[in-house]
């Protein structure tokens, strides 16, 4: 039953920004490997703390929901690592849900259970696509490689996703987006969107205008634009 099985931090009853043109609820799965400095849900990185949502809540909202929302997220967290994942996904289609995921692509293994299953995928680049680059924004050099193989994977099933980047000039600069766009173009990745850093609540260092710079710099935008059939920015 996958209310044994699945641990989920929070719920969002009501998103028109997590799911393109779809309205949607958000299932911020409980548990993450990763330790990403501009991290916005740190209480949903302890995979080992029960979450403060039930399965049973879900299924409760989407019952009453039917008509109004048109698909569920499975947001983080990191979704791949509950192997659950597939039967949630599996409950909620069951209710005529169109589903779509939230991830890093950490566990290539899992992500390849669920995309025939997915109708969208938002995609994570944390950085340029190098070990170490890696291991600054995300704290874990080894799983660089399987963020490689489940991109890979995404392009080979065809799927409708989008990659993006959240421009946290602690980690990155702008030369770095430079080169996250010509990998990501290089290899086939259609759309692609960078995201404001606005700095958490523990980081009393950063400006504004550090953050502001990617998208203040007219070259880079002009850049990514023509490097990708689709770009925006997410301020
Ligand atoms: S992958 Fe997402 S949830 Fe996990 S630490 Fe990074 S920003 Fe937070």
């Amino acid at each position: 039953m996958v209310q044994n099985m699945i641990n989920i931090g929070d719920i969002e009853k009501f998103s028109i920004v997590d799911f393109p043109s779809k309205m949607a609820v958000v299932v911020f799965m409980q548990g993450c490997p990763w330790r990403c400095p501009f991290c916005y849900n740190q209480t949903l990185q302890n995979p080992h703390i029960e979450g403060n949502a039930e399965w049973d809540n879900l299924v409760h909202l989407l019952e009453h929901r039917k008509g109004m929302i048109d698909a569920v997220v499975f947001s983080g967290g990191e979704p791949l690592m509950q192997d659950s994942l597939p039967e949630a996904i599996d409950a909620v289609r069951q209710m005529e849900f169109e589903v779509g995921l939230h991830t890093g692509g950490y566990r290539p293994e899992a992500l390849q259970k669920v995309l025939d299953k997915v109708v969208w995928v938002g995609f994570d680049i944390k950085a340029p696509l190098h070990a170490e680059r890696y291991k600054k924004a995300t704290g874990n050099a080894g799983d660089v490689e399987k963020v490689k193989q489940s991109l890979q994977m995404l392009l080979e099933a065809k799927i409708h996703f989008e990659c993006r980047t959240t421009c946290d000039p602690r980690i990155l600069d702008i030369a770095d987006i430079y080169e996250i766009a010509d990998t990501l173009s290089g290899l086939g990745v259609e759309e692609y969107y960078i995201q404001k850093y606005r700095p958490i609540r523990t980081d009393r260092v950063t400006q504004d205008s550090d953050c502001e710079k990617f998208f203040k710099d007219e070259k880079l935008l002009a850049y990514l634009k023509q490097k990708f059939k689709i770009f925006d920015v997410r301020k």
